[in-house]
């Protein structure tokens, strides 16, 4: 039903970068297989799921929706892909993406843009706008994004669907082509707390062959969105922070009307709020387009032309350098080279002190200002986005304004918590969503939470 699903509204929305019927097919038949054979299977077996692009799949085409990579096929599966198969869920395909996770529109993936199925006009988010709309226009019940400054969460918003990032650790970036590593984190996008939290649980866990990863066992998150479901919140305490209250006047009104609503209903259902002060969360934004760009200067060095996808100039005429040098100038879209360029000055010789090192003691402030909030209250609120989608072409012109999709979310992932955006109402016809942000490990409050607005 969903692959049909796929072949009747795809052609439109344009979620999908590949589609694998033949596999999505064989993986339901084992089941069929296996559930005829009385065998006991998990509880998402059979359950069919769309994958971003920027994670690796044995035999299925992985671009991260870039010139670079096209062709390649990569000859192993990421950690999550193998916890995906091993719970027998049948991969419908690979998802659009702004290049390499870097955007918030999937205006800048190197083949095609994926349109917002609420609004063909407008974008679906981004980096992962191809797994939201998939999920939005019910292609696919479940897909995985990944969320290095808001790329689950944002298209969750501005698309109406539910979107988790989980504590960073506790999910292995094993098999994820790297953008920010020390910020990178991959989740689920679903329709609602209940369905992301099943798959949660699946993807979800140490992984020795990351170095980052958190040994510890996976928050009971399925349990705590049940909890939710109750709709009762009494004994909770819910922090809104003061810097982010006093700048809502900038933020689209509708956006802000739509998160009152939903903060009204938290205290409905017993919830009390607190105000807090995160006074180094108005440095977020800079302090990620340090970080994210240096990192990803780094970890796309990797893309010269000789290991992986493109070669330009090989022809006998140049030489090595020239090559990896036209590879790169070819592969590359507009927003990656930005970003190389920025995360290479701000790493350079002299001023690496001034721009990288001061970067990283402003992530160390934020964290702070996330510790003693989380001293005080149980979970903290905000709106996900300050803008409900916005219309294709409308902010590819000036970076900043680009970049100003994350002002919310951008602190969870500087901090390492986690981080879930749930739909709280519409704006202009349009989806807005809440963010809920927990403490390290603290996922299955985010989800109690969301859970508790859904009913
Ligand atoms: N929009 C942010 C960026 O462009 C975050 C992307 C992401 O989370 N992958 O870097």
């Amino acid at each position: 039903a969903f692959l049909d699903r796929i072949a009747a509204v795809d052609g439109t929305v344009k979620a999908f970068l590949h589609v694998d019927r033949e596999g999505a097919l064989a993986t339901a038949a084992e089941v069929d297989a296996a559930v005829a054979a009385g065998q006991d299977l998990g509880p998402l077996a059979g359950v069919p799921i769309a994958v971003k692009d920027v994670v690796v799949t044995k035999g299925l085409p992985t671009t991260a929706a870039s010139k670079i990579l096209e062709g390649w096929i990569p000859p192993y599966d990421a950690t999550i892909t193998e916890r995906i198969k091993a719970a027998k869920m049948p991969i419908l395909g690979k998802t659009n993406m702004d290049e390499f996770a870097m955007g918030s529109s999937t205006e800048y993936s190197a083949f095609f843009k994926t349109v917002n199925p609420w609004d063909t006009g407008r974008i679906p988010g981004g980096s992962g706008g191809g797994s939201a709309a998939a999920v939005a226009a019910k292609m696919a019940p479940l897909a995985i994004g990944t969320d290095t400054g808001g790329s689950i969460r944002q298209p969750g918003a501005v698309t109406g669907t539910f979107g988790a990032k989980p504590t960073y650790g506790s999910n292995s970036r094993y098999g994820l082509i790297a953008f920010s590593s020390s910020l990178d984190t991959p989740g689920p996008v679903s329709r609602n707390a209940l369905d992301g939290a099943l798959l949660h649980e699946v993807i979800s866990g140490y992984d020795p062959r990351d170095s980052t990863a958190i040994d510890a066992p996976v928050p009971p998150v399925v349990e705590a969105a049940k909890t939710g479901a109750n709709g009762d919140l009494s004994g909770l305490k819910l922090g809104v922070v003061k810097e982010f209250e006093s700048s809502y006047d900038k933020a689209e009104p509708g956006v802000v009307e739509a998160y009152r609503a939903g903060v009204e209903q938290l205290v409905k259902l017993g919830a009390e709020i607190v105000e807090v002060s995160c006074p180094s969360f108005t440095y977020a934004l800079p302090t990620y387009y340090l970080i994210a760009p240096s990192e990803a200067s780094s970890n796309l060095a990797r893309y010269d032309g000789v290991r992986y996808g493109l070669r330009a100039g090989d022809d006998g005429q140049h030489s090595l350098e020239e090559v990896m040098s036209l590879t790169r100038e070819a592969g590359f879209g507009p927003e990656v080279k930005r970003r190389i360029i920025l995360g290479t000055y701000a790493l350079s010789a002299g001023y690496v002190d001034a721009f990288y090192g001061k970067a990283q003691l402003v992530r160390t402030l934020i964290k702070q200002d996330f510790e003693k909030a989380f001293e005080q209250v149980d979970a903290i609120i905000s709106p996900t986005t300050p803008f409900i989608a916005f219309k294709f072409g409308e902010r590819t012109g000036d970076p900043y304004q680009m970049y100003l999709a994350d002002l919310y979310t951008i602190p969870t992932n500087l901090y390492g918590g986690p981080g879930v955006s749930v739909p709280v109402g519409l704006s202009e016809g349009m989806p807005v969503g809440l963010q809920v942000m927990g403490p390290v490990m603290g996922d299955d409050i985010t989800y109690r939470v969301a859970a508790a607005l859904e009913s």
